[in-house]
């Protein structure tokens, strides 16, 4: 009796452990292949991915690489490498089409960041130390278009970006001009309206400078310089080897002839017209005794705006620097002297300083830096 029951509970177990090795026989590879199963369908997922990324970058780069500017080589590099990811993207998202990708975005990448460097460089020349002396008005139409400019380079809209600076060099180089203008005015109309005996001789460098802003007092009367006066001889003399004859028709005025030329020029054609061409008296050039003021042959020309065309003051504009002497009013530069182009009026200031204006339209304020 006991021995059946043994054996009816060895059969109960025997019958337990096939079931389980079944179980594992079937169970496993069946658990294997599913997890075999989703690993490879995370993997497709994120090959998906990928290749999702990678056509969301292509078209990025499509539509917004006409936003960058600059070599037309890298430009044309670009555009033929969008066409044959474009031609092999038939294909599907290939190991060809990922390398071309990742080439274009290095090409973009590059290009980028030349465009960038290049703005802030063209940003910083422009800006920089020119929008003083603008009003209120002038320096928020400053800002507005700074804010613009910065809005398109922050969406990487480079080419609009550079035009948009292009824009504000052009409103900044206008209204310096103007701004320089309206300065000089009004310090002029307040240096002119000071006593007269008060005022020191501005001395920059050694170089005495007179202008609207910095005048002399009345007491200042040196005479013609004769240092000036040797080298004016000592130019005409070399002109005259070349055919041209020069007349050194108005040199050193004193404060008091200069008060008597200017107050004719006031009564014959109005202050505003004179303060173009003619200074108030203690601000004059001439009352230092370096200026002089050069005519040629033909007397009715002296002083005179058509003078600039004869041969003489070419000869005097290509010539002038080798003797000391200075075109003290270029042409376009009204805005920095405070007074009309005169082709007749020079300036000495000596041959080491005279030279560093050959062939230029460079003016005594820029030189000394005021
Ligand atoms: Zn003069």
């Amino acid at each position: 009796m006991k021995k059946k029951l043994r054996n009816k509970r060895f059969r109960f177990i025997k019958v337990i452990l096939f079931i389980f090795i079944l179980w594992i026989v079937l169970y496993i590879p069946i658990k294997v292949k599913h997890f075999t199963l989703i690993r490879n369908e995370v993997k497709a997922g994120e090959i998906f991915n990928e290749n999702l990324e990678t056509i969301q970058y292509f078209k990025d780069i499509k539509s917004n690489y006409s936003n960058f500017y600059g070599d037309e080589n890298k430009l044309a590099e670009i555009k033929t490498l969008i066409q044959s990811i474009e031609d092999n993207l038939s294909n599907g998202v290939t190991i060809e089409v990922e390398n071309l990708v990742l080439e274009l975005k290095s090409k973009v990448n590059d290009l980028s960041a030349s465009n960038e460097r290049e703005l802030e460089e063209y940003f910083n020349s422009i800006t920089e130390g020119s929008i003083k002396n603008f009003n209120d008005e002038e320096s928020n139409e400053v800002n507005k278009i700074i804010n613009e400019y910065n809005t398109l380079f922050s969406d990487k809209n480079y080419k609009l970006a550079k035009e948009k600076l292009d824009e504000l060099n052009q409103y900044i180089n206008e209204t310096k001009k103007i701004a320089n203008k309206r300065k000089i005015d009004e310090t002029y109309e307040e240096k002119a309206s000071e006593d007269a005996s008060l005022r020191e001789p501005k001395y920059i460098n050694g170089i005495l400078l007179v202008n609207k802003e910095f005048g002399l007092p009345d007491t200042f009367a040196p005479g013609e310089s004769t240092e000036a006066r040797e080298a004016f001889e000592k130019m005409k003399s070399d002109a005259a080897n070349e055919g041209i004859y020069l007349n050194a028709f108005s040199t050193y005025r004193s404060y008091w002839s200069q008060d008597r030329l200017y107050s004719n020029y006031v009564a014959n054609y109005g202050q505003d017209p004179t303060d173009t061409f003619s200074a108030k008296a203690g601000f004059s050039e001439h009352q230092t005794g370096l200026a002089f003021d050069i005519g040629g042959v033909d007397r009715s020309l002296w002083a005179e705006e058509d003078f600039k065309y004869t041969e003489e003051a070419k000869w005097l504009k290509n010539n002038c620097t080798k003797y000391g002497f200075i075109l003290r009013y270029p042409e376009g530069k009204e805005w920095i002297t405070g007074y009309m182009h005169e082709s007749w009026h020079f300036r000495y200031i000596g041959v080491n300083d005279s030279k560093n204006f050959e062939n230029s339209d460079l003016t005594l304020e820029e030189y000394l830096g005021v």
